[in-house]
């Protein structure tokens, strides 16, 4: 192969051929994707299932704490965690620049099968186009995910009600600034590292041993504030937040600071947003903290009656404010 990616590539011929074999199937080997066919056979899945799609842009491509591969196994998996499902299958389209080198698509696809058997799912199908030099930014993967509903209704945002606490599984914002100090080139004294992970395992596991969750829900772009706002907007409630509670790592901090970002503003790759029934919070903060994806898990706050899709932020000093939606982009690319 050349050591750049070239339009043939892209052809559907036999150029294509060899990129499949020698380095998608090389691998991102599974009994699914090595049939070759159309599409991919599912034999195992039935009942309620979910299913998501997400296309990553992300810029730069590599970045303190991963990269567009493993980011984009990630989000899919993580969005179908959110439905209270266990992911089991992704597809994967890769649309590629001509001239990209082939060490960094080698590597990024690396990364993605790594990601991919840590989150305990197999790639089955995929597609690959080339375009021209400047009609793409070196490389833009889609991933659609599907898996098993678990949870009995399926969490969703416009499940939350009056009483219920809403738990956060750890740190605010480290995604969002480690990418941008990273595209700045920014040396803060200690690295700002991505968030990005899976929470599968966590989430089955609350569903599992706490159940009744209500709401799940991963802050990613447009950061917590954001993500409340839609939850609230979705379940017709309001919710209250407690500045305090909630972790921001004093790096996030000082950099947010220093750029005049917030925090809650800022995406994240690796957490999710958790509302249940208070009663079952301490439970469920239990599970959360044990757990590597958790271990910095807090409530910080809770559900109630009041002004529909309003969420109102209760400062450390006394006061309160509303914390709105995110108006526009405020990081382009960031995912
Ligand atoms: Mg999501």
């Amino acid at each position: 192969m050349s050591h750049k990616v070239l339009l043939d590539y892209g052809s559907g011929g036999r150029a294509s051929h060899r990129l499949i074999r020698d380095l998608f199937l090389k691998h991102l080997h599974s009994p699914g994707l090595s049939r070759l066919d159309d599409a991919a056979l599912i034999q195992d899945l039935s009942g309620p299932l979910a299913m998501s799609t997400d296309t990553f842009t992300i810029y730069p491509l590599f970045f303190p704490g991963g990269d567009i591969g493993s980011l984009a196994v990630h989000g899919t998996v993580n969005d179908v965690a959110m439905l209270g499902a266990v992911p089991k299958y992704l597809s994967c389209a890769f649309l590629l620049e001509e001239g990209l080198e082939m060490h960094e698509l080698e590597k990024i696809v690396r990364s993605m099968a790594l990601a991919a058997n840590n989150c305990g799912v197999q790639v089955i199908t995929g597609d690959t186009k080339v375009v021209p030099r400047g009609a793409a930014d070196r490389i833009f993967i889609n991933t659609t995910g599907i898996g098993r509903v678990i949870a009995d209704p399926a969490p969703s945002g416009s499940s939350a009600e009056p009483g219920d606490a809403v738990l956060i599984s750890g740190t605010m914002g480290d995604h969002g600034l480690a990418v941008l100090a990273h595209r700045q080139g920014m040396d803060f004294e200690t690295a700002i590292i991505s968030d990005s992970r899976p929470l599968n395992d966590l989430t089955v596991q609350l569903i599992r041993e706490v159940g009744q969750i209500h709401v799940f829900r991963d802050p990613t772009r447009g950061g917590l504030a954001t993500t409340l706002n839609e939850i609230a907007l979705q379940s017709a409630l309001e919710i209250i937040i407690l500045e305090d509670r909630i972790p921001v790592s004093q790096e996030v901090q000082a950099g947010c600071s220093f750029l005049g970002l917030d925090p809650l503003y800022m995406a994240n790759e690796g957490k999710f947003i958790c509302i249940l029934p208070e009663i079952l919070a301490d439970k469920a903060l239990k599970v959360m903290r044990s757990h590597t994806a958790g271990k910095d898990a807090a409530l910080i706050g809770h559900v109630q009656e009041g002004h529909r899709g309003r969420v109102v932020l209760r400062t450390s000093l006394g006061g309160q404010r509303l914390l709105d939606m995110l108006e526009g982009e405020q990081l382009p690319r960031i995912c």
